[in-house]
């Protein structure tokens, strides 16, 4: 049976009005769920029984289980349980402008990042869209509060999974439900062209990230199996395209590997495969992992690959570090978690 977080308003409406009743009942439905934040269609006291019966035998509401929790200052790493015994992550962070959530996609990714602890699980399959929605409702309840931003960014490749991450979004964009602003949710993806593609057609205002990790192909395919089927020369023009059709500024998150693809040189090559382009750089500090061989670069070094990328004209941010104590990096706590 379908889960009630994962029917979008307008699924909703078609629901009843297929029943032959008004479609203000889906926002009925919403308000429950999302602003009184309900747990079993019995609460819903404004709609008639016959409504609340239906919905029961339709759907099922349940909220994601929590196997554990590990906090660290200003992040709090979830681990959750699903109904078919699979395991996922969420971690949110603390900023001074918000609470960021982190949100996985699949159960494990066939990307196949060399760096990557998530990859060691091979994609099981992709998460509903409900399970995506139930990470937030689940960890704004344990922690009391609500989550202002959001990042695709936990385990999986969003990408891979397109059509169940837009019904997610348009689930926690709508004002009746968790009214999550669009410029406040950003989609990473490790550069499915295609799907990069698709997603300039769209027409909420979603950042997009793209994880580069390296300035040229020689180094990019070393590291990431996704640049043999779609290198720089098709993956850069794209983005170009990207940010001329939607007039939307991208990031590209780079992760700073020690001897692998943070020299100055690679900085220079960087900047200049980066020029003109409206985007910013945001150089990730490796998380390293007990299962792989790369190491975090040095602060004096991520300083001087800062340093070069700014003197040569791109705009550059480096990623505070939340919770290497707590295993936060992509799949940490789900892979030290099994292992125990
Ligand atoms: N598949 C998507 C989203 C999930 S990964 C993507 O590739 O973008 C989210 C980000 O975390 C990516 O930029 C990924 O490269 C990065 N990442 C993975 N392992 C990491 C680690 N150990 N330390 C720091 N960042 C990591």
């Amino acid at each position: 049976m379908k889960n009630i977080y994962g029917v979008t308003i307008k699924e909703l409406e078609d629901y009843f009005t297929a029943k032959g009743e008004g479609k203000f009942k889906a926002t009925q439905v919403f308000e429950w769920l999302y602003k009184k934040r309900i747990t079993s269609f019995s609460n819903m006291r404004n709609v008639s029984k016959k409504t609340m019966q239906d919905l029961a035998n339709d759907f099922v509401i349940e909220p994601l289980e929590i196997i554990t929790k590990k906090s660290d200052v200003d992040v709090v790493k979830y681990l959750f349980h699903l109904s078919d015994d699979n395991k996922i992550e969420a971690v949110l962070m603390k900023h001074d402008y918000g609470n960021s959530l982190c949100i996985s996609t699949q159960v494990g990714c066939n990307m196949g990042c060399h760096f990557c602890e998530s990859g060691r699980l091979k994609k099981v399959r992709n998460l509903e869209v409900s399970e995506m929605v139930r990470q937030i409702l689940a960890v704004e309840a344990d922690l009391n509060i609500r989550i202002s931003h959001l990042v695709l960014m936990g385990i999986g490749e969003p990408f891979d999974n397109y059509d169940n991450v837009i019904s997610f979004i348009d689930i926690i964009n709508t004002p009746k439900g968790l009214d999550l602003g669009s410029r406040h949710i950003t989609i990473s993806t490790c550069g499915i062209v295609p799907k990069i593609e698709t997603f300039m057609k769209y027409d909420k205002q979603v950042n997009l990230a793209i994880s580069l990790h390296a300035p040229n192909n020689e180094i990019r395919s070393s590291i990431m199996e996704i640049n043999k089927a779609y290198p720089l020369e098709k993956l850069i023009p794209t983005i170009k395209k990207y940010v001329e059709v939607t007039k939307r500024r991208v990031t590209f998150e780079y992760i700073m590997l020690k001897g692998v693809n943070d020299s100055v040189q690679d900085a220079n090559e960087l900047s200049d495969l980066l020029r003109g382009i409206n985007c910013y750089v945001n150089l990730i500090p490796y998380n390293e992992t007990s299962h792989i061989e790369y190491k975090k670069s040095s602060q004096e070094q991520i300083m001087k690959f800062f340093d070069t990328l700014k003197k040569r004209g791109i705009n550059v941010t480096i990623r505070r570090e939340f919770g290497s104590k707590v295993n936060a990096a992509c799949g940490q706590l789900r892979s030290n978690y099994e292992e125990a």
